[in-house]
């Protein structure tokens, strides 16, 4: 089973995906939204943070489709896709993560053949709390 990781400045991301909320951090004072979790902002330097929900809409930037030697939780769901999703709100954070047919499917239940950069795509969330893509309706 691959569960999240988590940290102290992590753990409220994980927190919130538990719920089903995709959430990241906004400094207090300047409004900046970052992701990975982090104490500081790299903008105005503050400690003083909060977590803003988003709406989830996002746009592949880039993906692979990773090849063997995969570690064996990995090689039995192979192929599968790796994506990394633009938000449409924070456009300069960029999420990693897996396209998937639907919340909780296996990481295989999208053909790469299906996977175009640009397209836009919704995080639904696994068992788990693991945010995960599918590709939106036209
Ligand atoms: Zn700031």
């Amino acid at each position: 089973m691959l569960s999240p990781v988590t940290d102290t400045d992590g753990a409220p991301f994980w927190g919130y995906a538990r719920q089903g909320e995709l959430r990241v951090q906004a400094c207090t004072p300047c409004g900046e939204l970052r992701f990975p979790p982090r104490p500081c902002c790299p903008h105005c330097h503050s400690f003083e943070s909060g977590w803003r929900r988003l709406c989830g809409h996002g746009r592949i930037w880039s993906y692979v489709v990773p090849h063997p030697p995969l570690l064996p939780d990995y090689a039995e769901q192979a192929p599968y896709n790796v994506v990394v999703v633009e938000l449409v709100e924070a456009p300069r954070i960029r999420l990693v993560g897996n396209l998937v047919a639907e919340a909780g499917a296996r990481l295989d239940s999208v053909p790469p053949e299906r996977i175009r950069i640009g397209a836009r795509v919704q995080v639904v969330f696994g068992a788990d709390g693991l945010p995960q893509w599918v590709l939106e309706r036209a």
